[in-house]
């Protein structure tokens, strides 16, 4: 067994603690990872505070893990001690059914074995997550980094790239489309990021006035401030491809009338309350409205892929692991440019 230094939430909505735990021994087809780097994501506090029900504790959250390999098993093939590697929301699946079969793992019939707040497929062996020193994965849920990426700002790749990423390729970001990003937050600013390396022209609607000069610098053509309605108006009926990122209730309907005939809106942030949908948002202009779970991990390896080509990374505030809970406070309030990463050595 592998001694691990962790932060924990030991009950639902308590303060994140120090903790240690066992990491199974390295398998024959197992990575073990040191962690260096892993980002706080939006899931994480909502998972933490058992905002969307049925958590399980004690929880050592995160999903945007990315460190040294520091030893491998004996049938490990694609890793070797001193790659760069993460680990995003997955660390197992069936591999067997027809979703796992065609690269949805994230969608297994059986339920993939998720980071944390979940177990291994034997279903008995919780998981924990990545605010933690070292990880024990199987190779085939180990993603390669290029060592050119910073570890620190690709760390948030393994989940708010990925998440986004995802269903900006398959919804059709490209040259001459026009993409709109609700919400810059983590995953929003990845949006950006992605969106406009995909070659779409961008747009941002953000609650926060003080966000317009990032999100151009981010790669936006515009920035629309969601509670100005006259600038809202203008766009009625301008925009192709819409990704909800926002972590709290509010309107989509007021999106969905930006869409362009045929037009998707995809969510991807999970409020805790359900959103109100009138058909009249959707049946006018024949609209869709969709959702979008990560990515599975061939498409994550390819995503990490296209950001190293075209050198798209995070924008991060490192912070200690004693950091932690100000961090959770702060991301509610909107207050972190883009993403929270931790840095593991503080564990
Ligand atoms: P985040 O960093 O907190 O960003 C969320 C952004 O939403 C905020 O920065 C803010 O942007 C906006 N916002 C917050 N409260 C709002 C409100 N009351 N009304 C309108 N806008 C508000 O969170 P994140 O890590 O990006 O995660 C976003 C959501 O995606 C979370 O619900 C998370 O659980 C979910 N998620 C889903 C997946 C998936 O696979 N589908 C994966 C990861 C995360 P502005 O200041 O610009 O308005
Ligand atoms: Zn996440
Ligand atoms: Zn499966």
């Amino acid at each position: 067994m592998i001694n691990t230094r962790a932060y924990a939430a030991l009950k639902a909505g308590s303060p994140l603690v120090p903790f240690t735990l066992e990491r199974r021994a390295c398998g024959p087809r197992d990575v073990v990872l040191d962690v260096k780097f892993s980002g706080i994501c939006h899931s994480d506090i909502h998972q933490a505070r058992d905002e969307w029900g049925g958590a399980a504790f004690p929880m050592v959250p995160g999903h945007e893990i990315v460190g040294v390999v520091s030893a491998v098993g004996k049938k490990v093939k694609r890793f070797r001690v001193g790659d760069h590697a993460g680990v995003g929301c997955m660390v197992d699946s069936c591999r067997k059914c027809s979703n796992c079969r065609h690269d949805e793992e994230q969608f297994c019939e059986q339920g993939a074995a998720f980071t944390y707040n979940s177990t291994e497929m034997d279903r008995k062996t919780p998981t924990q997550g990545g605010y933690s020193t070292r990880m024990v994965v199987n190779e085939d849920f180990v993603l390669k980094l290029s060592k050119k990426m910073p570890l620190d700002r690709a760390a948030p790749l393994l989940c708010a790239g990925i998440t986004t990423y995802s269903p900006l390729k398959r919804f059709g970001a490209k040259k001459g489309k026009v993409v709109g990003v609700v919400g810059l937050g983590g995953l929003g600013h990845m949006a950006v990021k992605i969106a406009a390396a995909m070659g779409a022209t961008v747009v941002v609607f953000s609650t926060s006035p003080s966000k317009e000069k990032d999100a151009r610098r981010l790669g936006a053509r515009t920035f629309v401030l969601s509670s100005n309605a006259e600038a809202m108006q203008k766009l009625a009926g301008k925009i192709d491809l819409i990704i909800d990122t926002v972590s709290a209730p509010h309107d989509v309907n007021a999106y969905l009338g930006l869409l362009k005939i045929d037009g998707t809106m995809v969510l991807v942030g999970v409020p805790t309350e359900p959103a109100a949908v009138h058909a009249f948002s959707l049946i006018g202009g024949r609209k869709k409205l969709a959702g979008s779970l990560i990515g599975g991990i061939a498409e994550t390896q390819e995503m990490l892929d296209f950001c190293a080509k075209k050198k798209v990374l995070s924008d991060v505030e490192v912070i200690s692991a004693s950091q932690v809970n100000e961090a959770y406070e702060r991301t509610i309030r909107g207050d972190v440019k883009y993403r929270f990463v931790i840095d593991a050595s503080t564990f």
